[in-house]
């Protein structure tokens, strides 16, 4: 099962996309999170992408093909993956094809979790991370069981620099003029299919499930 979740930044697009590896026992492979785990360890390639990430910018695309190059030759790829967050250009889309094109192989469906921009606005400046999992929480909808704290390690949980509001704003401009287009792309494909991300988090999983299943 190779499927890709699409949608603005903060739209739950990663909420789904764990749901949904974690069901087929596939792995969610987030390009955010690898590059925040870069950022983490202060690699190279993490600190060149830092200055991208927190002004709301996208990080180049040679440099995410790369990553995700090297993260579809671990064993765990060898029956499909969700992607979260790749592509997010076209160049990258093209580049991805080609790629599986070669091996006779294709994405089988592009799920768009769909939110209006003044609805991500707010639910992102409500958003907390823990920098050290990288596990999201949400002040009122998504709580952690302790005010502040990460559930799984404990660590104080933070609004991250691209969370900010300003940054947001940034991020969603990028989102419509580089990303929506592959809405287009998917579509022409005949394998683009959209959730409204503004139901709970269970019905737009058991709508994905649905159409995966369909
Ligand atoms: P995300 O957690 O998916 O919202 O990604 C956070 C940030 O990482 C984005 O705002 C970009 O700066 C960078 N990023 C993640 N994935 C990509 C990608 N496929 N191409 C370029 N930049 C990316």
């Amino acid at each position: 099962m190779k499927v890709i979740m699409l949608g603005a930044p903060g739209a739950g697009k990663g909420t789904q996309a764990k749901k949904i590896a974690a069901k087929y026992g596939v792995p969610h492979i987030s390009t955010g999170d690898i590059l925040r785990e870069n950022i983490k360890n202060k690699t190279q390639l993490g600190l060149k992408a830092k200055v991208y990430m927190d002004q709301g910018l996208l990080v180049a695309d040679d440099l995410v093909l790369e990553l995700v190059v090297a993260r579809f030759k671990l064993s765990d790829c060898k029956n499909g993956y969700v992607l979260d967050g790749f592509p997010r250009t076209i160049p990258q889309a093209t580049a991805l094809d080609a790629k599986l094109d070669k091996k006779n192989d294709k994405i089988e469906y592009a799920i768009d979790v769909y939110v209006a921009d003044e609805v991500i606005v707010n639910r992102m400046a409500g958003r907390r991370a823990c920098l050290n999992c990288g596990r999201t929480y949400h002040v009122d909808t998504l709580k952690p069981k302790l005010e502040g704290i990460c559930d799984y390690c404990d660590t104080n949980l933070v609004l991250r620099d691209d969370d900010k509001p300003e940054t947001v704003i940034k991020r969603l401009e990028v989102y419509h003029e580089q990303t929506k287009p592959l809405l287009e792309y998917y579509e022409k494909k005949g394998i683009l299919h959209r959730v409204d991300g503004t139901e709970s988090i269970d019905n737009i999983y058991k709508e994905i499930i649905h159409i995966l299943e369909a």
